[in-house]
């Protein structure tokens, strides 16, 4: 052990690494040799390995020393895949973020006045030019949006919902059981397919506090249906007094269909529409950061802000950043879509997707096909297999596919998208997967029908050449 910390190389790496973490990669890595040399037979192997110790300590270090946390590629071509962090935020929105966090800022200070301010107005007013709202607010995300409106709104007493509509979302957001734990009452009315104006009248009662109505983010109800508008809805509140709260989902600016997307409904609609307070996501077709947000009429927002649970659920710093950028490129929507990446990838024309496709497939054989002029085994023989891309390592073709919006959003609606299909000869295409998966910036694809596919959608155009650059050597593709 002595021995190794005064090797040359190993001493450069306590300048790097520091003195502890080397000695502690020097003596795991040593536990393995030893483990090791037990069945190793022969003097020239066990040579070898002592050699290469340097280089193992190395491994070691770097692999410490690294970031559990990571950047990946999304080539599954679902743009808003919450195990892949949902909506990546646009470059504006991450500087001010960035600046943001790593300074001071007047986060909860009124430059104006020298006194205490609020965090969230420096987007409250963006959201009300935007979507027609009084007044908004912001917390940790929709589902803590949903519970902190009912609680303070609702808290105690009753909600009407429609039975049609006491959805579930992944990740364990439940309709009914958000309403158990802010304290309002369940009261379900209507069935599954069919719900009416007077299934709601009839279930009014003292208790009612509140009507709730939720977006159906990720399913449809087809055929003998009938849901109430939420015009009609409202129509009952003049009546009995009692507050119209919605809980769209996906906060959409923007009407998609005229980017040839399909339908959902907008913020502008429900305000429009006479919502008294609607919430949505922050990191779902909004594409900003993780957050939920709540706008409506000013007496009941500012309720929710005094209720105690808003200061539990409450944004930072770098959040506040984000959203407001992110808010602000929506006052013209023409920027929103260039701007914000979600809306770009969604709506990005598929010539172009296409054209990703076979940049990233032309490059592909490009660098396999390097290595053949120097190791003359890699392509097989010109002519008609090498125009398709047919190498002894991998067959690779471009295709049509299908991206989706994921993340619970426009549920059924598929995007038209393009992809790199790889076949692997020597390995399976889940052992393709696997490697491409532990790559230093991973590649997360998909497979279908035994082949490994990239759907160029929702990969970022200069991410092309790492992805392909990996496909040097071929080693990627070989067996052992
Ligand atoms: C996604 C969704 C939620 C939960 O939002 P998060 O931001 O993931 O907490 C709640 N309600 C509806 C209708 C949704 O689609």
């Amino acid at each position: 052990m002595d021995r190794l910390m005064q090797d040359e190389a190993v001493r450069k790496m306590t300048e790097r690494y520091g003195y502890d973490p080397v000695l502690d990669a020097v003596r795991q890595a040593l536990d393995k040799i030893r483990k090791k040399l037990g069945e190793i037979q022969s003097e020239e192997e066990a040579e070898r390995e002592l050699d290469h110790l340097p280089d193992q300590i190395e491994d070691i270090l770097k692999e410490w020393s690294r970031y559990d946390l990571r950047r990946v590629i999304n080539g599954t071509g679902i743009i808003l895949h919450t195990g892949l962090g949902r909506a990546p935020l646009g470059e504006k929105a991450a500087a001010h973020a960035s600046q943001i966090a790593s300074g001071y800022s007047n986060l909860e200070y009124d430059l104006e006045s020298g006194k205490r301010g609020d965090r969230s107005a420096h987007f409250e007013k963006v959201i009300c030019r935007i979507t027609g709202f009084e007044a908004a607010m912001a917390v940790n995300n929709n589902a803590a949006a949903v519970f902190l409106t009912l609680a303070a709104l609702a808290g105690g007493g009753e909600v009407i919902v429609s039975r049609g509509e006491l959805v579930e979302i992944g990740g364990k957001f439940r309709v009914p059981e958000m309403m158990e734990v802010s304290r309002a009452r369940l009261k379900e009315v209507g069935t599954t397919n069919r719900t009416h104006l007077s299934d709601y009248e009839n279930a009014v009662g003292t208790d009612t506090k509140a009507f709730l109505k939720v977006h159906t983010s990720n399913y449809r109800i087809v055929g003998f249906t009938s849901a109430v508008s939420l015009e009609e809805l409202c129509g009952l509140r003049e009546k009995y007094g009692v507050p119209v709260i919605e809980d769209l989902g996906s906060g959409v600016f923007v009407d998609l269909k005229e980017y040839g997307l399909q339908y959902e409904p907008t913020v502008q609609e429900a305000a429009e529409g006479g919502a008294d307070v609607v919430t949505f996501s922050g990191d779902k077709l909004l594409g900003g950061p993780q957050a939920g947000i709540i706008a409506g009429k000013k007496e009941y927002i500012d309720r929710i802000r005094r209720h105690p649970l808003a200061r539990v659920l409450r944004i930072d710093k770098f959040t506040a950043a984000a959203l407001e950028s992110v808010l602000s490129a929506y006052l013209d929507p023409d920027t929103a879509v260039a701007e914000i990446p979600v809306l770009h990838m969604l709506t990005c024309p598929l010539r172009y997707v296409r054209q990703d496709a076979e940049t990233l497939a032309g490059m592909i054989r490009a660098v396999l096909r390097e290595e053949k002029r120097t190791a003359e085994n890699h392509l097989t023989d010109g002519g008609e297999a090498e125009e398709k891309g047919c190498e002894t390592l991998v067959c690779i073709s471009t295709g049509e596919c299908r991206a989706a919006a994921g993340g619970g959003a426009m549920p059924g609606a598929e995007v038209q998208s393009y992809a790199v299909y790889f076949e692997p000869v020597q390995i399976t295409a889940a052992e393709l997967d696997r490697r491409m998966r532990n790559l230093e910036i991973p590649v997360i694809g998909r497979i279908q029908e035994g082949k490994y596919f990239l759907d160029m959608r929702s990969v970022d155009e200069q991410d092309i050449p790492y992805i392909a650059e990996n496909f040097r050597g071929g080693s990627i593709l070989k067996k052992g």
